[in-house]
């Protein structure tokens, strides 16, 4: 029987390739709901090819759209707005799967409430995870959802961890079943072997242009950062309920290998393949199945040669700033995290250069008190401190640059 799929975030980069992918099985998922926070236009495309039930964009859109639905006689599809329309729709009890792919702190409630509504979550929102780790996490075992990861590093972690791994319970962060250690490759973004000097001038549109990568622009300025990769670090202590004391990050250029995980009998497991989101998104979606994605299989003669090197923490704080907060728990994650998404604004709208986007992190880390994060409220409240921390330290310390 076919599946029904809501995209958070259909428009975007992520939600382009899930309907790549959904679109070579017709038979196997059916679009039920998508949404998007800009780029009507494309929304309209996309409602044009899959005929969804239901569309979601902001209260100022919805004029616009319900127009734009009509002129190609598409009024059936029914308009949602804003968070709640967010939420119906990744809860809505006719949807099996949700693909969680808005971008940054927006994705958390309309992630959670998928969580919560018990489906089947194809998690790309590392921020929402990041934010609110185990809040997440327990709300997905008490509400029997499956958390299923298409960030591409953790579907290869998680194609390299034994079959039930996500389901034991979770001990202290220790690793389990003979799992030793995870390695976290990282490209190392455009800037790998850019000085201090260097980095200091770059600007937004080099930020964005990954060597391997077609990405969303925040997500850019995140791997060339390596914020990318210290998110990545706390998705996976979360998602692998495993300490950061066991995550090593390795640079691996190439983007071939996606991460690896080592076991104590001396094997180290990788998992291979083009770099293209289409396949741990192809993954997510079958598991424990498997589905065709459109990725030409990996050749590997044309890959001489795969390179490993350690990250340099000096050019790039971020990692070790992402690693203190995963080390500090609390709410240090969400402070972490909305005083990125903060920087990394600034930085695209060209107020600060590229060199202080973990400057505006630390600062917030430094000038806001890490609490325990029990619930969401609290959780929420750190996110709101951290983004008028970071406003702040921009307008008075780097005041002079915009
Ligand atoms: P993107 O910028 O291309 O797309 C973001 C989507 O979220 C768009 O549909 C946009 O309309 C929507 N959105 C943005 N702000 C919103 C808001 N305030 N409310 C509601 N919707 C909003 O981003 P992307 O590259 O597709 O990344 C999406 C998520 O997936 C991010 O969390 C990113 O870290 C993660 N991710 C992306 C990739 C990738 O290859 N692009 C890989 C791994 C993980
Ligand atoms: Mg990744």
């Amino acid at each position: 029987m076919s599946q029904t799929v809501c995209i958070l975030g259909a428009t975007g980069s992520i939600g382009q390739s899930t309907l790549k992918v959904l679109a070579e099985h017709p038979e196997k998922y059916t679009v039920y709901a998508v949404t998007a926070n800009s780029r009507i236009d494309e929304l309209v495309a996309i409602c044009k090819q899959f005929k969804p039930k239901i569309a979601v964009v902001p209260t100022e859109l919805v004029d616009h759209l319900a127009q734009l639905l009509k002129q190609h006689q598409l009024q059936q599809i029914e308009i949602l707005a804003d968070e709640a329309g967010l939420i119906a729709a990744a809860s809505h009890p006719e949807v099996d799967v949700v693909m969680a792919a808005i971008v940054g702190a927006a994705g958390l409630l309309p992630t959670l409430a998928a969580v919560k509504a018990g489906k089947r979550v194809l998690l790309a929102n590392k921020e929402a995870l990041v934010m609110s780790g185990d809040i997440m996490l327990q709300a997905a075992r008490q509400h029997q959802a499956l958390l299923l990861p298409v960030d591409s590093e953790h579907n290869a972690i998680f194609q390299c961890l034994p079959q039930n791994y996500l389901q034991l319970e979770r001990e202290n962060y220790q690793p389990k079943q003979g799992v030793s250690q995870i390695l976290l490759t990282a490209s190392g973004g455009p800037f790998l072997n850019f000085s201090i000097e260097q980095l200091q001038t770059v600007t937004p549109a080099q930020a964005c242009k990954h060597p391997n990568w077609s990405m969303g622009q925040k997500i850019s300025v995140d791997s060339a950062t390596l914020m990318n990769k210290g998110l990545e670090l706390i998705e996976a202590c979360h998602l692998f309920s495993i300490s950061e004391h066991f995550v090593t990050v390795v640079i691996h250029p190439q983007s071939i290998i996606h991460s690896m995980v080592q076991y104590v009998d001396g094997s180290t497991l990788a998992q291979m393949g083009n770099p293209d989101m289409c396949t741990p998104i192809a993954h997510a979606l079958a598991w424990p199945n498997r589905i065709s994605a459109p990725v030409p299989t990996l050749d590997v003669f044309s890959h001489q040669h795969l390179n490993f090197e350690q990250p340099d923490l000096q050019r790039f704080p971020a990692l070790t700033l992402a690693r203190q907060a995963m080390r500090s728990g609390g709410t240090a994650p969400a402070i972490l995290n909305a005083a990125n998404e903060i920087a990394v604004a600034a930085f695209l709208a060209q107020k600060i250069p590229f060199t202080a986007i973990p400057e505006v992190v630390d600062f917030s880390l430094n000038h806001i008190a890490i609490t325990s994060a029990d619930d969401l409220d609290t959780i929420l409240d750190a996110d709101t401190s951290a983004r008028r921390a970071a406003q702040q330290y921009i307008a008075t310390q780097r005041g002079g640059l915009a």
